[in-house]
């Protein structure tokens, strides 16, 4: 089945010649939700490694250079250095520079892809990727999670929305391309979920902004985080497949027609999954995203 919106295989197949390999990464960053700078104990989802979980820490050419020997890398002739878990833009421009340069220590590293927030990306530090923008691709991957501030809030997201467009602006102007990563089924109040509304709210968003890529996650219950704490009282419940796939498809539908999806859903360890059980589908959740798409006749910008 041709894909109704425009992938990132397909891009890196027209940009790169084939599939590139993600080297994920734990380059030792804190994150200023938690460490009290603009708020405790993190976005309410987030576990105790900030979004890594599965990386394990190590001096950061040893990561690099153990996934460059290990046989996924095999089959790539090509790889993106992704700097994952936690806030990647969260010390001095001296200290990011050299761990940046550390990551990138084979040549068939094409890519810099740094996951960050919008409110810890400056003009200096926004320098720093520039300058590795020479001979490769920067992407700078901002949390955004949903354009409404009343959800940011129970989420404890800890930035206002308006910080995106100023870090969009920075990033942007210095050729760095912007990956934005959003979350569908996010709680905005005790036993009240985000719905189609605040989605399309946070799409247009979106579509507003010169942005490179979207990345689209489910929302999962992981073991350990607050949102476990509201969904074993009763306070929170993950949606059910058929309607995230249904809003994955609108959310798409709604999307201009330029912009990469880098991901249609989101998925957890296993170990570490508390709810919901389908999200360990994810191939399954792909397909039947294609299918209500080519069954609805939309596409990705169909219904701007
Ligand atoms: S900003 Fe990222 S790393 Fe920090 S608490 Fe939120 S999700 Fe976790």
């Amino acid at each position: 089945m041709t894909k109704r919106y425009n992938t990132l295989s397909a891009y890196l197949r027209e940009n790169y010649g084939g599939r590139l390999g993600k080297i994920c990464i734990d380059g030792g960053f804190s994150c200023p939700n938690r460490d009290g700078t603009c708020g405790v104990g993190g976005c309410i989802f987030c576990g105790e490694r900030g979004a890594g979980e599965h990386i394990k820490p190590a001096p950061i050419g040893e990561q690099v250079r153990a996934y460059l020997a290990s046989p996924a890398a095999a089959k790539y002739g090509g790889y993106i250095a992704y700097f994952q878990n936690f806030t990647n833009t969260y010390a001095p421009p001296g200290v990011l520079r050299e761990r940046y340069a550390e990551a990138l220590c084979d040549h068939r590293i094409r890519v810099l892809a740094v996951g960050t927030r919008p409110d810890c990306v400056d003009a200096e530090r926004a320098d720093v990727l520039t300058g590795f923008s020479a001979d490769r691709d920067v992407w700078c991957e901002l949390g955004l999670q949903t354009a409404s501030d009343e959800t940011a809030r129970f989420i404890n997201r800890g930035y206002e929305t308006a910080r995106l467009a100023d870090a969009i602006d920075i990033l942007s102007k210095r050729g760095i391309k912007t990956v934005i990563h959003i979350i569908i089924g996010l709680p905005r109040a005790r036993s009240l979920r985000e719905g189609e509304r605040e989605l399309c709210e946070t799409i247009r968003l979106i579509n507003s902004l010169p942005v490179f890529g979207v990345k689209i996650h489910s929302l999962y219950v992981m073991r350990g985080t607050r949102l476990c704490e509201l969904w074993e009282r009763g306070e929170y419940q993950p949606f059910e497949m058929d309607e995230y796939v249904r809003l994955a498809a609108e959310a798409i539908s709604r999307l201009r027609p330029d912009i990469i999806l880098h991901r249609v859903t989101g998925d957890c360890p296993r170990p570490l999954l508390a709810a919901p059980d389908w999200n360990t589908r994810k191939s399954e959740v792909i397909s039947r995203i294609d299918a209500y798409l080519e069954s609805h006749d939309l596409r990705q910008g169909s219904k701007i």
